[in-house]
């Protein structure tokens, strides 16, 4: 393989064997039984180029697949395989496409990792007759489509960035790792650094869809484990590896200044080798994907570490940041709390929850956005409004850059104009934030003259297409408008002549009809044809074209000159278009620095309204945040379990308060341990309090009457025995091995939050581990820390230790069941109620009888004996089940004594428990005779 070819997108665990490395290429025989076509040569030799890629072959109005890759491809598309040909002697398999459709078909094969290379016919098949009857039309690959470099319309995902990213590792050593990452249909272009630890973190946080490795990497010991885990997220990543050249350290940097035509990258700023070596990869990448064409990248972004809170993988998959665990969009923190109304808004959102901030003073600027929007409510409705009309600029902007762009990426473009001058309007105020004021200037910045040019240009609908025509406006030149009007005038022309020639050939059924292959011609049902031919009635001029079934079509001499006229009447308005698509895609492209700029503004402006929006509808609250260690929430609510409930019009969710901040006297923050039972709400108690530092630090508003959060820099949120069968480890294996990053990775700073863990092996072994990590957070992380569990024993290490503080989940019980209150109070739960919840979740009465039995026993040795002494008298199971017929229900009347307090009643009050004790003794049951 040359050392600039491509390989396979092949995912590390099935690297492709030899025989299928290049699956279109034919087969290799001994012996040519005979030459293969001039076509057939013509398409060897293109595949032999592209080994790595399936091959769409542009024939006409198809994309055709020939050899292993029509198998491959008909399988993949569900496709019909049929043959053309023969090759050394056999038939050559063929699956093809058509070419409106080709988009949907590179969709699925793009998701399915495939890359495919678009092989064009580079002329008219005219001009390769003229060099002779054999001659074949020159076709070559105009650009690879590969997961990572799309840009079509229906290919992406409108919210959703579509990254390509490179990893580098300069020498052998354990220095961090370089990461680039490109979006090319947005231009977007970020690089930083990494340590191999935190990579998938980094890796989570981005969700590349095709990651750059070099080939040497994918074998590396440390590495390929955990290139090995991405396929299988969704979306997944697409691992390609890359020769290692195109990570050549040493030319890096003047390969991207090459890039960018630049001399040298010093107004980029400042980047490390390894930065530098993946941004070269990635670029290198792209030029060689898109053959010549350039996407309109940013200059790349230093992203440099600790600007954003660091969040590793499985805190983002606890947190359900942007998906659930199941990998959906719908019922994650972002659909909770998205409220924007443009592609570029969602994107930019989902970008801020998934880096929330760490610099205060930053965090504070969007917060003052968000806070003058949702007092400017009117400004808000308005801009709104007028952002629902505005397209995604950015996107349209690279398809054009591209070539690939039709008209409606123009139109898209016009209307993102127009759009944002009306909301420069909206926003024009002496008291605008910061934010609001910069997002305004760069809408104000854009040049007037491209919207003129663009809306004087520009048909009010626009076709798909540019080669349908009919985009450029009637009276915008006048060349054009005379092109037409020869062209309509002519079909009138013709519309006519169909009359006239119905009467004079008396034939009432007689048609002038258009095809692609005969033009314009006259039918007529067969009986009369017949006549036409035999005895030509009036003149001569009908001559034969062709007999159907059931038809004769012929042509006249006038009818072959309109065609002549309205054929170059109509050639010649498409070629104006043309000639106006250009100059307009050339004045859009030379504004692409004024317009990124824009797109970006009104995706801020997008997010800061929908925020302010949120913030209204839900009555969130603005939270503060410095640099201090408080964490501080009251009235705080789980925005995901808020709207559900509400979905479900179940009861209002209890909202509950937080405390982690370092107590009188005390350098540090507290660790909260939370008991209390089954279903009473820890868990979302835990989640919420994170989520609340990450909805702050993101820029929003928070779901809490009030919080003042001291920056996280690190948040960790773990549950305890999640199972991770797919990647082969045990579910305590995992507990332990996520228990311990954050034992060695938790710093004063962080916010830990820890559900259940020690729950995935033996109750002593479990609560050890619990009791000493406890000690370990307390001592020497010192992080602000929620801590829920089910031991109870731990409850006594806040007498012991200074910042442990208890917590536990209200319950009511009644008439033995357990009643969730979800409302967190100080102190420790003075039991579990496993054996209530068990009642509740429909436990065969015997074995919750049997169990109350086994509880019983075991606590009434105390907690000084074994298990195992209290349980060896315990008679057998078999014996307490005969007699132990459901116990008697519990008397309602006996509960309402229980609850009277005869000190508290005054005389009324008495007479009306009275009454109800009475009413409750009617009612009871009547079944223990
Ligand atoms: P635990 O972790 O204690 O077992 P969960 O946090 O899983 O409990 O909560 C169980 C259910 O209780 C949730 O699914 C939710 O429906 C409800 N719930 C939890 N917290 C609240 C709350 N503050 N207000 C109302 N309902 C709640
Ligand atoms: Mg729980």
């Amino acid at each position: 393989m040359p050392q600039d070819a491509l390989p396979r997108a092949a995912l590390p665990q099935d690297a492709p064997s030899r025989e299928d490395q290049t699956p279109g290429a034919p087969p290799q025989g001994a012996a040519a039984v005979a030459r293969p076509t001039p076509m057939m040569e013509q398409y060897i030799e293109i595949k032999a180029a592209n080994p790595d890629c399936l091959l769409f072959y542009r024939m006409g109005d198809f994309y055709e697949m020939f050899f292993g890759d029509a198998e491959v491809a008909s399988r993949a598309l569900g496709i019909a395989l049929t043959k053309r040909g023969k090759h050394l002697g056999d038939d050559i398999p063929m699956c093809g496409v058509p070419i409106h459709a080709a988009d949907d078909y590179l969709q699925k094969l793009i998701a399915l990792g495939h890359r495919v290379a678009v092989c064009e016919q580079l002329e008219d098949p005219a001009e390769a007759k003229k060099r002779g009857a054999k001659s074949v039309v020159r076709r070559d690959v105009v650009r690879l489509v590969t997961p990572g470099t799309i840009t079509e319309e229906n290919l992406l995902e409108a919210g959703r960035p579509n990254w390509l990213a490179a990893l580098s590792r300069l020498g052998g050593g354990d220095g961090p790792l370089g990461l680039a990452w490109i979006d090319i249909s947005t231009g977007a272009f970020r690089v930083g650094e990494v340590a191999l630890a935190a990579l998938p973190g980094e890796l989570s946080r981005i969700e590349p869809r095709e990651l750059l490795v070099p080939d040497g990497l994918l074998a590396d010991a440390s590495l390929s484990p955990l290139l090995r885990a991405l396929p299988g997220r969704n979306p997944a990543t697409a691992v390609t590896p890359l020769p290692r050249v195109h990570f050549d350290g040493a030319s890096a940097a003047e390969r991207i200044a090459r890039f960018y035509g630049v001399a040298t990258l010093d107004g980029f700023g400042a980047f490390t080798r390894p930065e530098l070596s993946a941004a070269a990869a990635a670029l290198s990448y792209v030029e060689r994907t898109q053959i010549g064409a350039r996407p309109p990248l940013d200059a790349p972004r230093r992203e440099t570490a600790g600007a954003a809170m660091a969040i590793d993988v499985a805190t983002r998959i606890s947190l359900e940041i942007t998906r659930t665990q199941g990998g959906e969009r719908a019922g994650s923190l972002f659909s909770a709390v998205d409220r924007t109304v443009t592609g570029g808004g969602a994107r930019l959102l989902a970008e801020r929850l998934s880096s929330p901030l760490t610099d205060p003073a930053e965090i504070a600027r969007r917060h003052d956005a968000v806070g003058w929007l949702l007092t400017e409510a009117d400004r808000r409705a308005a801009l709104r409004a007028d952002l629902g009309g505005a397209p995604d600029i950015a996107r349209a902007l690279s398809r054009l850059a591209l070539d690939r762009g039709g008209p409606r990426d123009l139109g898209a473009v016009a209307a993102g104009l127009a759009a944002a001058a009306e909301i420069a309007a909206t926003l024009d105020a002496a008291d605008a934030p910061q934010e609001i004021a910069d997002a305004r200037a760069a809408l104000v910045a854009l040049p007037e003259t491209l919207a003129t040019m663009l809306a004087e240009a520009l048909s009010d609908s626009l076709p798909h297409l540019k080669r349908d025509g009919g985009f450029v406006r009637a009276g915008h030149r006048e060349d054009l408008d005379e092109a037409r009007a020869l062209r309509d005038e002519s079909r009138q022309v013709i519309a006519r002549l169909q009359g006239t020639y119905a009467e004079e050939t008396g034939i009432r059924a007689l048609k002038i009809r258009h095809n692609a292959v005969l033009g314009w011609f006259v039918e007529t049902p067969q009986v009369h044809g017949e006549k036409l031919l035999a005895a030509p009635l009036g003149s001569h001029r009908f001559v034969h074209r062709q007999t159907m079934a059931g038809a004769v079509r012929f042509t006249t001499p006038e009818l072959a000159e309109l065609e002549q006229k309205i054929a170059g009447a109509a050639e010649r308005a498409l070629a104006i278009e043309l000639t106006v698509f250009t100059a307009l895609v050339e004045a859009v492209v030379a504004a692409s620095e004024a317009l990124k700029r824009a797109a970006a503004a009104l995706s801020v402006l997008d997010v800061t309204a929908a925020l302010a929006e949120l913030a209204e509808r839900e009555r969130w609250m603005r939270p503060v945040v410095d640099r201090s260690l408080a964490f501080r929430v009251v009235g705080g609510r789980h925005p995901v379990v808020e709207a559900a409930l509400r979905r479900e019009a179940a009861d209002p969710f209890v909202p509950n308060d937080a405390d982690l901040g370092p107590p009188p006297g005390e350098a540090h923050g507290r660790l909260v341990i939370v008991t209390g039972p089954n279903m009473g709400g820890k868990s979302t108690y835990l989640r919420q309090n994170a989520l609340i530092a990450v909805l702050a630090q993101a820029g929003s508003y928070v779901p809490a009457a009030d919080a003042h959060i001291g920056v996280v820099d690190r948040l960790f949120s773990r549950v305890g025995a999640a199972d991770d069968l797919a990647r082969g480890r045990s579910t305590f294996m995992v507990e332990m091995v996520e228990t311990a990053a954050i034992l060695n990775l938790a710093t004063e700073r962080s916010l830990v939050v820890l559900d259940e863990i020690g729950r995935g092996t033996a109750t002593y072994d479990g609560l050890s581990i619990a009791w000493a990590a406890i000690e370990h957070l307390h001592g020497a992380n010192r992080c602000r820390t929620l801590f829920a569990t089910h031991y109870h024993e731990l409850t006594a290490l806040a007498g012991r230790l200074a910042r442990v503080a208890n917590a536990t989940v209200k319950v009511k019980e009644w008439k033995g069941d357990v009643v969730f209150l979800h409302e967190i109070v100080p102190g420790a739960a003075d039991r579990s109620y496993g054996i209530q919840v068990a009642r509740l979740a429909g436990l065969p009465a015997p074995v919750i009888a049997r169990a109350k039995a086994v509880l019983a026993r075991l606590e009434s040795t105390g907690r000084t004996g074994t298990p195992s002494a209290a349980l060896e008298d315990l008679p057998l199971f078999s014996a307490p089940v005969r007699v132990a017929a459901p116990p008697p229900p519990a008397d309602p009347a006996l509960a309402l004594l229980d609850e009277i307090d005869p000190d508290e009643l005054s005389p009324r009050a008495a007479l009306e428990a009275l009454y109800r004790l009475k009413a409750a003794r009617t009612a009871r049951p009547v079944e223990e005779s």
